[in-house]
Order: C-alpha cells, then sequence, then structure tokens
C-alpha cells in the first residue's frame, strides 16, 4: 500500500450513530469513543409497501439506539436514493414509491442531528481515507453501480455536489439500455441484475448472484466468463478516467463487487492493454472495507459533518486546508 498513513478518528465527543440505506438492505453501526459498539444488518421486506420500509427502519434506529444505552449526538445516513435538502426522496430506482417521502421522519425519535450522504460518494472518502491516499477512484458494484471520486485529497463535488456517478459512464454505446434511458452505461454492463443475466446466457441456466460468486470460486468457465466481461466494462471506465484525473489507487466494493475476488486483478489487466502507452496506471485493488464501505462513510459524516463532503481535505482530520 503506497500513500500517507490513514488519520485516527477519534470520534465525537458524544457516541454516533451511522446507517447505510442500500438498495435491498439496511446496515447499522454504532461508534463510540471511535469504537463500534453495535452493528445490525436487515434486508428490505421483499415487494413490501413503503410503510412497511418505513416501520422497520424506525424500528432499527429504535433498537440500535436502545441496546446501545446512549442517545447519538449525530447520526450519518448513506444513501441509495437522491435526497434533497429538506430530507425528501428526490429518485430511488429500486423503491419508487418512496420518492417525495420523508427519509428523515424515521429518525425523528432520535433528537440527533441528521446527516445524509450519497452512498458511493461516502464509501469512496472511507476508502482514501483508510489507503491513505489522495487520489483514488471508488467503484461500488451491487443492485446499481455507484461512484466516488476523490482527487488532490478532496472529493470531487462538481458544480452541483453530485460528480463520480461512475455507474453512466457509456462504455459500450450498442450496449444494453440502462436505467437511466441512455444505452451502454456502465451500470447496465455490471449491476448484479446485469451480471446474473449475463451469467445465465453463459451458463445456459437462470443464475443468480450468489450462484455466479461460487462459480467464481469454483473456476467455472461460464463464471469466469461474466467476470471478464465485467472487468472488461470496468476497465473501459477506467481508461477515461486515467486520463481525466490520474487515479493513484482505484478501489472495488459493493455486495457483489467486494464478492467477486479476481474481479480487481481482472480489470488491472483489461486497463493495462488498452491505456495509452506511457501512462502511468493506478494500482487496482478490492476495497479496503469489504462490502462495508458506504457504512464506513456514513461514520465518517458523522463524526466530522459535512465538511468533507463540501470538498474538505479528508486526510488532513476533516478539517479545510
Ligand atoms: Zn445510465
Amino acid at each position: 500500500m503506497t500513500g500517507t498513513p490513514p488519520p485516527t478518528d477519534a470520534g465525537t465527543a458524544g457516541g454516533i450513530l451511522a446507517v447505510d440505506i442500500g438498495g435491498t438492505k439496511l446496515a447499522l453501526r454504532a461508534v463510540a469513543s471511535g469504537a463500534a459498539v453495535y452493528e445490525d444488518a436487515v434486508l428490505w421486506p421483499v415487494g413490501g409497501a413503503v410503510e412497511d420500509d418505513a416501520e422497520l427502519l424506525e424500528a432499527s434506529v429504535a433498537k440500535a439506539v436502545g441496546a446501545w444505552g446512549e442517545a447519538p449526538v449525530r447520526i450519518g445516513v448513506a444513501t441509495a436514493p437522491n435526497v434533497g435538502a429538506d430530507g425528501c426522496v428526490v429518485s430511488w430506482p429500486n423503491r419508487p414509491d418512496w420518492v417525495g417521502r420523508s427519509l428523515r421522519a424515521p429518525f425523528a425519535g432520535t433528537g440527533a442531528e441528521v446527516l445524509f450522504g450519497d452512498d458511493a460518494t461516502l464509501a469512496g472518502l472511507a476508502e482514501a481515507r483508510s489507503a491513505g491516499s489522495r487520489d483514488l477512484v471508488y467503484l461500488g458494484i451491487g443492485t446499481g453501480v455507484g461512484g466516488g471520486l476523490v482527487s488532490g485529497g478532496r472529493l470531487l463535488t462538481g458544480a452541483w455536489g453530485t460528480a463520480g456517478e461512475l455507474g453512466h459512464l457509456v462504455v459500450d454505446p450498442e450496449g444494453p439500455r440502462c436505467r437511466c434511458g441512455t444505452r451502454g452505461c456502465l451500470q447496465a454492463a455490471v449491476s448484479a441484475e446485469a451480471l446474473a443475466a449475463h451469467a445465465s446466457a453463459g451458463r445456459g441456466l437462470p443464475t443468480t448472484t450468489s450462484e455466479l460468486v461460487a462459480g467464481v470460486d469454483r473456476a467455472e468457465p461460464w463464471a469466469e466468463r461474466t467476470v471478464d466481461h465485467a472487468a472488461d466494462a470496468i476497465a473501459r471506465a477506467l481508461r477515461a478516467l486515467v486520463e481525466l484525473v490520474q487515479p493513484a489507487h482505484v478501489r472495488i466494493g459493493g455486495g457483489l463487487g467486494a464478492a467477486l475476488a479476481p474481479l480487481p486483478h481482472r480489470v488491472a489487466q483489461h486497463l493495462s492493454a488498452t491505456v495509452r502507452p506511457g501512462r502511468p496506471l493506478p494500482e487496482v485493488g478490492p476495497a479496503v472495507h469489504g462490502p462495508h464501505s458506504s457504512l464506513a462513510g456514513a461514520v465518517l459524516l458523522a463524526t466530522h459533518g459535512t465538511s468533507l463532503l463540501g470538498g474538505a481535505d479528508l486526510l488532513g482530520g476533516g478539517s479545510p486546508a
């Protein structure tokens, strides 16, 4: 590992709660004096109404606070959905019934300050901070495909604060249509749904992502072809990023990305085969936090507030340099 040693997170004066609201599950971690004191993860009800989701979220938060026995001073929430400044869901392709509904309401009973951040952006911050890297690209592969870009030690936020949506980089103009409507987005090629479909076609049998991961572990040829397909698509996206922002490190995580052990190595192989000669290549590796990078990022958000999301120097302890 290269880079600066990661700073320590001593934590805020009181305890904090981190929550990761993903497309298929909800994860919670309470932290006191810099140490995790409570962990929980639950799946969203399949086909449940939005009221069931809200109830589960509220009950899970209450359970965390009850088990811990202390009210958190601040709650950091990593979200798969886009959340507006008023705390209402703007868009959530996986759970569209949430649109217009307050994501802040299920936390109201805690009395804590609640901060929201994009799950992949927060994951990128956590990975860069843990790697001690000032120039890192994070790619999270799960229900969707998210990204976080850290350049020069700061999150790249863009003019409207939502830069780094790597899932919607077009990697194949002739490729399948993405949920956003565009043809050939990275997400349309390597989301959990897309990889399950690719594996099913190659194997000639309906195949789940769990079966794909097991097939990869057994080095089944059909499973390796799917990993290769994913690596090729990811390398195409990275080729553009190498030219644009010159990352030193690439970290691949997310629920499915972290489970596909050979993926980072295959991505590195594809990248080195396609990049312009003489161009320095980033080191491509698995996410340090495995499938939990977004939750680790939510801890950072709750600990340091929104300064890191606003582009503060992430290796400088969270204060603007
Ligand atoms: Zn798209």
